[in-house]
């Protein structure tokens, strides 16, 4: 059994095919798949595809890129959806996917703060999990969930792409980490040692399709029919079967978002 931890079945580029492409996916050996919000039109969307398709949990929140967009009243419209109790109702089983993307930088750098701490703070009031993005901005990411006192939760840094020694900091503060397409590129020379060096019951699979499709496929849209792609470069690096590799990350991300 494999577990998508991070995906968006609700982009468009799945608007012709979804039902087909979902059939591959479970064809292929993934039992759930959590889609990540980017806004709160998406969190909407992933409620829909939650109710309809079983195997499919949800997050909701408010992406950096789109925080320049966020309106004071999307916050309370997150908290109100996964106030507890009415979580349990719809499949939502984390806060995000949020943080700060100083790479791309499309909401100023402020409003993407601001944006992160009211995910902070509505993950620890909830009680749910906190997704979190972090491209280029890994000090200021650790400065507000500290400050925040986010680790008092539980967190993920999806899509992890910092160092050996930043992943440790985190890992000493109870921090998970899932990694996707990324691991199987020939120039992802830094992966093994990562792998290798983070805590084994903190490690869980993505694809972030329709993003980051694994070797050798990059380059087309990504499913997570390819997640056993992923598998495979783990248990290799990890010196692990891929039936381990699947074993342990499905049993983390089952303890890591509850499903
Ligand atoms: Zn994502």
């Amino acid at each position: 059994m494999l577990i998508d931890t991070h995906a968006h079945y609700d982009d468009e580029k799945y608007a012709e095919d979804l039902a087909a492409c979902l059939d591959d996916v479970q064809a292929a050996g993934v039992s759930y798949i959590v889609n990540a919000a980017q806004n709160i039109a998406t969190t909407h969307k992933i409620m829909a595809l939650s109710k309809k398709f079983p195997y499919i949990y949800g997050t909701a929140g408010i992406h950096p890129h789109e925080a320049g967009s966020a309106a004071l009243t999307d916050y309370e419209e997150i908290r109100r959806l996964t106030a507890k109790g009415a979580a349990a109702g719809h499949k939502i089983v984390a806060i995000g996917e949020t943080g700060l993307d100083y790479y791309y930088d499309f909401s100023p750098r402020d409003v993407q703060k601001e944006n992160f701490t009211r995910h902070i703070e509505i993950a620890l009031e909830v009680g749910l999990p906190l997704v979190v993005h972090d491209r280029d901005a890994h000090e200021d990411c650790l400065e507000l969930l500290d400050k925040h006192g986010a680790f008092g939760g539980k967190v993920v840094f999806h899509c992890y792409s910092g160092s050996l020694e930043f992943a440790q900091i985190l890992a000493g503060k109870g921090c998970y980490f899932s990694f996707g397409g990324a691991i199987t590129f020939k120039n992802a020379k830094k992966f093994p040692e990562i792998l290798r060096g983070i805590p084994k019951d903190r490690l869980m699979l993505e694809t972030d399709c329709p993003y980051m499709t694994p070797e050798p496929h990059r380059g087309t849209r990504n499913t997570s029919a390819y997640l056993p792609l992923v598998a495979g470069k783990m248990a290799e690096i990890l010196g692990k079967s891929v039936s381990e590799v699947e074993t342990l990350t499905s049993a983390n991300a089952r303890t890591f978002y509850g499903i």
